[in-house]
């Protein structure tokens, strides 16, 4: 699609290039045609959406993005002042026709407002309000000069997707507003689902837990720290290396401890490097008073057959909490997480499946499945589990511990853009609230892009790993 994009617009400009001064293309009946293609280029280019009345000044345009909401920016170089125009469903009511199917010469319906139906629509930064089919379609407006508006449109009620039979649900556990008690018996299935679909046992319901074997290779000490390579044996088939730092000159402890996740393309090193997307975010817990650790995440092949790729990363990140929790300096009621990316996505993991964390940091995560089919590595998916769940209900595992997801105003929208990161927020805050616990969750989204943002995400973990005021 991306690419047939493209040639679209290449070819258009072909088109262009052939029109001279007076208008005139060729000449003959064949620039009819060019004008069509012309006027069905503009049309899909606002996603069918029009203004009243049309200006030279006036710049308009508008995209779908992955959960069928319509962006529509506008500006004007004067003062605008008319309607905006959202296209209407032409084939049903004009034509008759059952569905809108791909016709010669059809001018193609991109995005439609169908008459009674209901729509949520923001304006700029003002609070979404609600809007009817027919009220789309001849929508009051006004433009300043210098001032680009944005607009979004999402239909109150999406298509749902289809669930023939034989077609498995999808999104079947997403999570439904209720009590306290029904939002405890969701996560508890949900846990359980993913447990199973991931293949790996989930820690609160191990008996009982031996501490991991570490051995010791490296000790050095930097700023306000101590760093040692060390080995962790995860089960009797796997050993994987891992950073470990303990604060210096901070006494005895015992402290709060941090899992730091890193993304693709890094290592467990790069969490402790400045001059990267993660600002050293662990170097600067471990001078804060934290004790810190980091693994790889970034394989892409499974050591054990039997093991799902995810399953293996998660279980050497429970093996984490199990280490820190052994040791005497660690309090293990204070442990936390926090990882950038493919980081982002495994602290939400471990933080969701592991109950003995406190608080987890997210960042450059949290979206929607739809969003992370289309243009990312897809080792986030397991089978099955675009069927059981999609990453809001994930992140709500974590309720009603304290949960802060980082997104950029910079990111992209083909990325991790701030519009969907707000839609899954108030999709996860959902059982935070049913928990009693919205004071736990906090959505960041920070002026920088596919980064961390140190201020908010130190200031976060101290609070939520801090121990009890004597
Ligand atoms: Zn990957």
């Amino acid at each position: 699609m991306a690419n047939a994009f493209e040639w679209v617009d290449q070819s258009m400009g072909h088109i262009y290039a052939k029109q001279g001064e007076d208008g005139i293309i060729e000449g003959w009946h064949g620039d009819g045609n060019a004008a069509r293609t012309a006027l069905m280029y503009a049309l899909w280019k606002t996603q069918g959406v029009t203004v009243h009345p049309w200006r030279e000044d006036v710049r308009l345009g508008a995209v779908l993005d992955t959960e069928g909401a319509l962006h529509i920016q506008m500006e004007a170089q004067r003062p605008w002042n008319g309607t905006l125009n959202v296209d209407r469903p032409r084939h049903r009511e004009y034509l008759r026709l059952p569905l809108d199917y791909p016709r010669i010469n059809q001018f193609p319906e991109w995005f439609t407002a169908p008459e009674g139906a209901a729509f949520s629509i923001q304006m700029d930064d003002e609070v979404p309000g609600s809007v009817s089919g027919e009220q789309l379609w001849t929508l009051p407006f006004s433009v300043k000069p210098g001032r680009k508006r944005h607009i979004i449109i999402t239909p109150a009620t999406p298509a749902a997707p289809p669930s023939e039979s034989g077609t498995p649900a999808f999104r079947a556990l997403r999570y439904t507003p209720g009590d306290t008690s029904a939002a405890m018996a969701w996560q508890q299935e949900l846990r359980g689902k993913l447990a199973a679909l991931l293949r790996v046992s989930l820690p609160a319901e191990t008996e009982i837990h031996h501490p991991p074997l570490a051995k010791t290779m490296n000790t050095a000490s930097a700023e306000a720290y101590e760093r040692q390579d060390i080995v962790l044996e995860v089960s009797e088939s796997r050993e994987i290396p891992a950073i470990l730092t303990r604060p210096l000159g901070k006494g005895d402890g015992p402290f709060p401890a941090v899992i730091c996740i890193h993304g693709h393309g890094a290592t467990r090193e790069t969490v402790y490097d400045s001059d990267t997307p993660y600002h050293g975010f662990a170097k600067v817990l471990a001078q804060s008073g934290v004790v810190t650790i980091a693994v790889e995440v970034g394989q892409h092949q499974v050591q054990n057959p039997a093991a799902t790729l995810l399953g293996e990363r998660l279980a050497d990140l429970f093996c984490c909490v199990d280490y820190l929790a052994s040791l005497s300096e660690v309090d293990p009621t204070r442990i936390g997480c926090a990882g950038l990316s493919l980081g982002g996505e495994m602290a939400m993991w471990l933080g969701a499946l592991d109950t003995r964390i406190k608080a987890t940091v997210s960042s450059g995560f949290l979206t929607f499945m739809n969003q992370m089919e289309r243009n990312h590595c897809i080792c986030w998916k397991e089978e099955g589990l675009r069927e059981c769940a999609d990453f809001p209900d994930i992140y709500a595992l974590i309720a009603p511990r304290a949960l802060l997801c980082q997104v950029g105003r910079q990111e992209p929208l083909s990325q991790f853009n701030t519009v969907l990161a707000k839609r899954a927020f108030a999709q996860l805050s959902a059982t935070f609230e049913d928990l009693d616990a919205g004071h736990q969750v906090v959505l960041d989204l920070h002026d920088g892009a596919h980064e961390v943002c140190i201020p908010t995400m130190k200031t976060f973990l101290l609070e939520h790993t801090a121990g009890h005021q004597k």
